[in-house]
């Protein structure tokens, strides 16, 4: 297959945005949150979990624990008690009353607005600071997660594993101002169509410009012929049994 310039790469990106946006127009956080604080929390809680059940858990969490100040004197049992549905309970519990914690004591109980803030409160990595300050702040962010991986991988936007590589390439292809949205559409087409084990590229609204299907029928048609004996070679004799040895012999 032609390498593929910088420039058509750029405008096979662009068409893909496009394409995204017309099939995905309401893909939106999925978190339910009405502050900064409670996306925070929410995403923190998503980790290993479906967004479904955080969903279940933060109303009541939320109500008992509104701001970071009274999160921060939380007793660690209750709020165990609270999200164990999300799993990894005691792990969470510890990272949200650590977050608290630093709110409370760096950023006068407010959530900060920067990349470079979030990225130094506990255990908040470029993820989550990208969900929040997309989602409460309105500033583009490009949130990387296992979808956006995958589906960026296939359509060979990057060709890299690592999320802040992947970041990276995407900021060169995608509009600044897309991004939040890219990432949500993204993510959504991950769990509705472009799925890990089974693509539906049959059906996938990308399909004319994805590259994947193409490379996918030829890596199978490539270990078929793999399998298949060149014409003209001997087939492969089994190993002929020989007699058992008296020392293989039950008594
Ligand atoms: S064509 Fe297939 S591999 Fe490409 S984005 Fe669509 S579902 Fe995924």
């Amino acid at each position: 297959m032609p390498r593929e310039s910088a420039a058509a790469r750029r405008e096979r990106a662009r068409r893909i945005d496009a394409a995204l946006a017309a099939a995905y127009p309401d893909a939106a956080c999925a978190l339910h949150h009405r502050s900064a604080f409670q996306l925070l929390v929410a995403t923190i809680l998503s980790a290993q979990c479906t967004d479904k059940k955080v969903n279940e858990v933060t109303p009541a969490l939320f109500q008992r624990f509104p701001d970071a100040s009274v999160l921060a004197q939380a007793d660690p049992a209750e709020v165990e008690r609270l999200i164990q549905p999300t799993g990894f309970f005691r792990q969470k519990t510890r990272s949200l009353l650590a977050v608290a914690h630093d709110l409370v004591e760096r950023f006068g109980g407010r959530v900060p607005r920067t990349l470079e803030e979030l990225t130094t409160l506990h255990g908040v990595g470029r993820k989550t600071a990208n969900v929040v300050l997309g989602n409460a702040f309105d500033v583009p962010g490009l949130t990387v997660d296992t979808h956006m991986t995958r589906v960026n991988r296939r359509l060979g936007l990057t060709a890299h594993e690592d999320p802040a590589k992947i970041e990276r390439d995407l900021m060169e292809l995608i509009p600044e101002a897309h991004w939040t949205l890219y990432s949500h559409r993204v993510i959504h087409h991950g769990r509705v169509c472009c799925d890990a084990r089974r693509p539906q590229c049959e059906r996938c609204p990308l399909r004319a410009l994805c590259p994947w299907p193409a490379s996918a029928a030829r890596r199978a048609s490539d270990s078929a012929a793999r399998r298949r004996p060149a014409r003209g070679a001997k087939p492969v004799a089994a190993p002929a049994r020989g007699p058992r040895s008296a020392r293989g012999r039950r008594a």
